[in-house]
């Protein structure tokens, strides 16, 4: 059964993610809360941008923690970890998870809140997403996978996107805690954007 064509967001609540619905306006979001440490604070931020755009948000909890590793597992770097926020297969454990539920829902397009400092991480390469992507769409429901800001830094993409900074405030970039720990890869970006917002050149408005 399909009920037309609809484009669903995986929604982590950080500023990438927040930002990318904004500009993109899908019909519904998804977020997961797969065992990481920040899950809670992830679904908060998240509900609020589906509350504000108007569109049905979906929660999906799977406890995948025990086979996680690193700062939002609460444990130690795998050996393979290119940064200490590394967590093995993430990428697509999550395509596949919200994946699961999307097609449920009758979406066909799946987005994704990749941005070009994401490719620090392998899954966070347009290579990864062309080939999830590919993998995706031989499969039932011919699902297709994109990540729209993957060429974009998290300050282009917060800028192209005009999402007002009262939403943006609520992103939750913490990768350790649900209240911004101040020293992580999420945390320092988001104080690095928000820093870059308010003295760089702004030409949002
Ligand atoms: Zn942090």
């Amino acid at each position: 059964m399909k009920d037309g064509l609809k484009r669903g967001l995986l929604l982590s609540g950080g500023m990438d993610s927040l930002a990318l619905a904004w500009w993109i306006k899908p019909d519904l979001g998804i977020t997961l809360d797969y065992g990481q440490l920040a899950a809670e604070a992830e679904i908060s931020a998240s509900k609020v941008i589906c509350k504000r755009l108007g569109i049905d948000h979906h929660i999906i909890s799977i406890d995948c923690r025990s086979v996680g590793s690193g700062d939002m597992a609460g444990g130690q770097a795998d050996t393979h970890a290119p940064a200490t926020d590394w967590w093995p297969y993430r990428n697509q454990m999550l395509v596949t998870l919200g994946a699961m539920k999307a097609i449920s829902l009758g979406v066909n397009t799946l987005y994704l809140g990749t941005v070009k400092s994401d490719c620090v991480h392998r899954d966070g390469s347009q290579e990864f997403i062309d080939a999830i992507s590919k993998l995706m769409a031989i499969q039932e429901g011919e699902m297709t996978v994109e990540a729209p800001a993957i060429n974009l830094s998290t300050l282009e993409l917060v800028r192209v996107s005009g999402v007002p900074r009262d939403m943006l405030a609520w992103a939750h970039s913490c990768h350790k805690s649900t209240v911004a720990c101040g020293n992580c890869r999420g945390c320092n970006k988001y104080f690095e954007v928000w820093n870059e917002l308010e003295h760089g050149v702004d030409q949002t408005e």
